[in-house]
């Protein structure tokens, strides 16, 4: 028998979600942070310890100026990743990582590679420093959740001439019966703070907000409350013609299947009604 598809939504049942991505730790991110917590949209902020230098030990300085949002890695000194020794790439990001985190007190996970640049050599470091994903510059245009989170790869830069375009095909997509419009949609944007300053285009960032923000149906969230909430889908346990799911998680989640939306909490073992597609 032909069973349905089984689609992820995000916290509360919605379709979608939007995050953000920041590098380099530019004072411009102050302004930019303005505008977000202004739209109340959740940002992540990849930093450099040796760039931020004696403003590191600022600890209650750094955790005050990104409070709300994530701070993530992006490499001790900001190096090549495709082209430092494997053991260099491992002690730029954990170096980077002890010294946030020991300055913060968070546990800090995520990760940009710096330029965008990484090779089939970067993903054992990662690992090996305890990094859970990495993001890359290669922009889809797409809005889709990635597979491998050391790639994920984003919808595209603030930049980018289809940026509007994206936006409004994001926020007017309809869930209609075809099948590929039922799965849940995740919008990434990233850049650099200082380039609002370079370019003098800080209303870019103010409209998108104004655009974006305040959607019932979208689930703004940092890099890595998308990434831990798509793992804890990953991990519910389901019987073989999926009609039963156990939730093993500490969150509920929710997914749909068959026209019926499901939210099965942490522990609990739910019936599917998956009776076809
Ligand atoms: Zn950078």
């Amino acid at each position: 028998m032909a069973k349905g598809n089984i689609f992820l939504r995000f916290p509360g049942g919605k379709y979608k979600a939007l995050t953000l991505s920041y590098d380099d730790g530019a004072p411009a991110d102050e302004r930019l942070l303005d505008i977000f917590n202004a739209h109340h949209m959740k940002a992540t902020f990849n930093l450099n310890a040796k760039m931020l230098g004696e403003g590191l030990k600022e600890a209650a300085l750094v955790n005050k100026r990104y409070e709300g949002h994530e701070i993530a890695l992006h490499g001790l000194n900001h190096p090549l990743y495709d082209s430092i020794p494997h053991a260099t790439i491992a002690y730029e990001t954990m170096h980077d990582r002890e010294l946030f985190e020991k300055a913060t007190g968070r546990i800090i996970t995520g990760m940009a590679y710096p330029f965008g640049l990484y090779n089939e050599e970067v993903f054992a470091a990662m690992k090996a420093a305890g990094v859970d994903y990495s993001r890359t510059c290669a922009a889809t245009h797409a809005f889709r959740i990635p597979d491998n989170f050391y790639l994920w790869h984003p919808t595209c830069h603030h930049n980018d001439e289809r940026l509007s375009e994206l936006a409004d095909t994001f926020l007017e997509k309809k869930f209609t019966d075809d099948l590929y419009d039922k799965r849940p949609m995740l919008f990434y944007v990233w850049g650099h703070s200082f380039e609002f300053e370079n370019n003098n285009n800080w209303e870019l960032m103010e409209n998108f907000c104004d655009k974006v923000s305040g959607k019932d149906n979208v689930w703004y969230a940092t890099n890595i409350e998308i990434f831990h909430y798509v793992e804890s889908f990953r991990r519910l346990r389901w019987n073989l013609e999926a009609t039963r799911v156990q939730n093993p998680n500490a969150e509920p989640i929710w997914f749909t299947c068959c026209g019926k939306d499901y939210c099965v909490k942490p522990g609990e073992t739910l019936k599917v009604d998956n009776e076809g597609i």
